[in-house]
């Protein structure tokens, strides 16, 4: 096992990578970057001004909206550009809390969002609001029943995610939005790692406000969109200028704005083939992980997940120490979210599906994408065994086990949905 560890590692060398980090960012893709390239070299002007270099600019700019409003069937004047999905979520939490603050300061969001949502909450909680965080069942799942009994009469807004990004759980945010809408609460989902991945309709979701990202979308770092409601009122956030309609100040990023469109249109163009494609291909490395590597299991939902999403925890190893051998071997993977990812604690998302704390460390995330191949699943599923025998033959917790003075918690055959010792206290 050792000489073919050694073996693979000196291969690697000469071996092109695989980019298994797709949740984390996304490489612009050459359409994207195409037409990025062009604005930045021929359409300068500042969309505000009233020249023929400003009005082309304007020109792009809005064409970009009406597009993106045009692939998620809503209206050009509900799009927002903003720098990131992390503003787009302060954005929704913020501005609707600060709106509304006369009317009630109750808050529902669950406790697996992520930090753009869940530090949103709580530094709003510093400021006199009040928020419940929703527990989770061991899948990640939201119940809606939950929210409905949560809603109160000061509750001003629910913001739940459409797709989590570590686990990849989908949520069942259509039932939820629909529970809101009946009690006339606003709902907000953060839908980063959702567009592009599963089809997204605001409307038909019954959601008021959704938050984007392009780097997850095969376009550059910097750009984000808020989806909001017509007639919805949100206090401003950044304030300034007059651009996107008075509610945005800041000098549009007219040449990402026009990326971000290209690469929602190529996304919403082949979303029904990747899908089935990257759902194969994540399918093919849970089984291959569960069946080859002992004591180890899948987190987040069987099926109502991510086409291009896989998280396993390997009992009695650290997630950072196989994130560092597939590293040397080739591999770009994750441990959590890239957010956390220079943080030891534990992920929330993993603690908050029932997780002992010792399991959850030991965790890794796979994220495919467009570019993601049965060979470099093969190859994945080549090494991930010799990793972990690697790390478990120096792992103190390992040797405890093997002298049965330690009992595992994750039973040896593993599984996509097994039971967990000492796990799943939602109290
Ligand atoms: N929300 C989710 C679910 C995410 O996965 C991310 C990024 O990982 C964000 C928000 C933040 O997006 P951005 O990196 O554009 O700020």
């Amino acid at each position: 096992m050792n000489d073919q560890l050694e073996r693979q590692l000196k291969e690697a060398e000469h071996s092109p990578r695989v980019y298994f980090d797709h949740a984390a960012t996304t490489a612009p893709c050459p359409e994207v970057l195409d037409v990025v390239t062009k604005m930045l070299k021929h359409v300068f002007g500042n969309p505000s001004s009233f020249y023929k270099e400003g009005h082309k600019a304007s020109y792009m700019l809005e064409d970009a909206r009406s597009k993106i409003a045009s692939l998620l069937d809503v209206r050009s004047d509900e799009i927002f550009f903003t720098s990131c999905g992390t503003e787009s979520d302060n954005w929704a939490l913020k501005g609707m809390a600060f709106a509304n603050a006369s009317k009630g300061r109750h808050i529902i969001t669950s406790k697996i969002e992520h930090h753009a949502v869940l530090h949103s909450a709580e530094a709003l909680e510093k400021r006199g609001y009040e928020v419940t965080y929703l527990n989770v069942d061991r899948f990640g799942l939201i119940d809606p029943d939950d929210v409905e009994k949560s809603i109160r009469k000061d509750t001003i807004l629910v913001s739940i995610m459409t797709a989590n990004n570590e686990i990849g759980t989908i949520e069942p945010i259509g039932e939820i939005g629909a529970i809101c809408r009946e009690h006339r609460v606003p709902f907000h989902s953060d839908g980063v790692q959702a567009l592009g991945a599963i089809p997204i309709r605001p409307r038909e979701l019954n959601c008021d406000m959704m938050s984007f990202s392009g780097h997850k979308l095969y376009a550059p770092k910097g750009v984000g969109v808020l989806y909001k409601r017509k007639g919805l009122h949100l206090a401003n956030f950044m304030d300034g200028g007059a651009q996107e309609g008075g509610r945005r100040a800041g000098t549009e990023n007219v040449a990402y704005a026009v990326g971000f469109a290209k690469a929602l249109e190529l996304a919403v163009k082949s979303l029904e083939g990747e899908a089935k494609r990257q759902t194969r291909l994540r399918d093919r490395l849970i089984d291959g992980i569960i069946q080859r590597v002992p004591h180890t299991k899948l987190n987040g939902h069987p099926t109502k997940r991510l086409p291009n999403n896989v998280n396993v925890s390997f009992e009695f190893i650290e997630g950072e120490s196989i994130l560092l051998l597939l590293d040397a071997l080739g591999f770009s993977c994750s441990s959590g979210s890239a957010c956390t990812s220079s943080s030891l604690d534990p992920s929330h998302v993993l603690l908050g599906i029932g997780m002992p704390a010792e399991i959850a460390h030991g965790s890794l995330r796979v994220t495919l994408g467009r570019s993601s191949t049965d060979e470099e699943v093969d190859r994945f599923l080549d090494v991930i065994p010799l990793v972990v025998e690697r790390l478990r033959v120096m792992s103190p917790l390992w040797e405890d086990y093997q002298q049965g003075s330690l009992a595992a918690i994750i039973p040896e055959e593993g599984g996509k949905d097994v039971p967990i010792i000492g796990g799943y206290d939602f109290s």
